[in-house]
């Protein structure tokens, strides 16, 4: 087994609020596994979701993406090491308007400092693999909802990341078009890539592999399908 995901005893507090928003959480994921993190609105799956994206940092406890713990590199480390291990999908599917869907695909390897031909070339190779090679210069407002988003999957695997993350990847999409989308980021999960997809409905929740269940931010159940 793989692991490409480890949180040991992660704390977020917010202090000007005074909310704990994630509490003492830990959590092993393997390559290969399809993770569902689910839970009541505020019950914290967003901030868990920034912090093993390396977005925010924990107030304490270990983040290790791959082996390597993010919350002891200085940004700059923490910047590469999101740029070659994580993927990301949100719910509003963040495209650039004034770049064609190749390019926008192609942007997942900016921060690699791969050449433009190369990233271009990587960009259709991906945009192949979700089914959009047709609409690669196309604009992101020329496409649905649906496209959009297999865009931005593209755009989070065009690397071949250890771990895609995904918060709400259905959120602004109808409930077929939403289950063709969980599909095809679940088969994105194999030897060497984890896929986390946070969401509150129980079908995306049921469709993975394994499901952890958080409330006031702490895991309250853990379950393989
Ligand atoms: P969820 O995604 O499950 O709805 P969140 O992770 O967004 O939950 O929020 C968890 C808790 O942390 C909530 O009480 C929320 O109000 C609080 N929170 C989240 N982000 C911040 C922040 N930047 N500053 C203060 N409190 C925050
Ligand atoms: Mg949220």
């Amino acid at each position: 087994m793989t692991v490409v995901l480890q949180l040991r005893g992660v704390t977020k507090l917010y202090p000007r609020v005074g909310v704990t928003a994630i509490a003492d959480v830990d959590l092993t994921v393997a390559a290969g596994e399809t993770l569902a993190i689910t839970g009541p609105s505020g019950s914290g799956k967003s901030t868990l979701l920034n912090i093993l994206g390396t977005l925010e940092r924990p107030t304490s406890g270990a983040v290790l993406i791959s082996g390597t713990d993010a919350a002891q590199l200085p940004d700059r480390a923490v910047s590469a090491l999101r740029a070659w291990r994580l993927g990301f999908v949100f719910q509003q599917f963040h495209l650039l308007e004034h770049l064609s869907v190749l390019d926008n695909v192609a942007t997942g390897l900016l921060y690699r400092g791969v050449p433009g031909g190369q990233r271009r070339a990587a960009a259709a190779d991906a945009l192949e693999q979700v089914g959009l090679a047709h609409r690669a210069h196309h604009r992101p407002s020329q496409l649905s909802g649906g496209e959009q988003q297999r865009t931005a999957i593209a755009r989070a695997v065009v690397g071949g990341p250890d771990i895609v993350l995904a918060d709400e990847p259905t959120g602004n999409l109808d409930s077929s078009t939403g289950a063709q989308i969980i599909r095809l980021i679940a088969g994105f999960a194999g030897p060497g890539t984890a896929v986390v997809v946070i969401t509150h409905d129980p079908t995306v929740a049921a469709s993975m592999g394994r499901q952890v269940r958080l409330r006031d931010g702490r895991v309250v159940a853990d379950v393989a399908a």
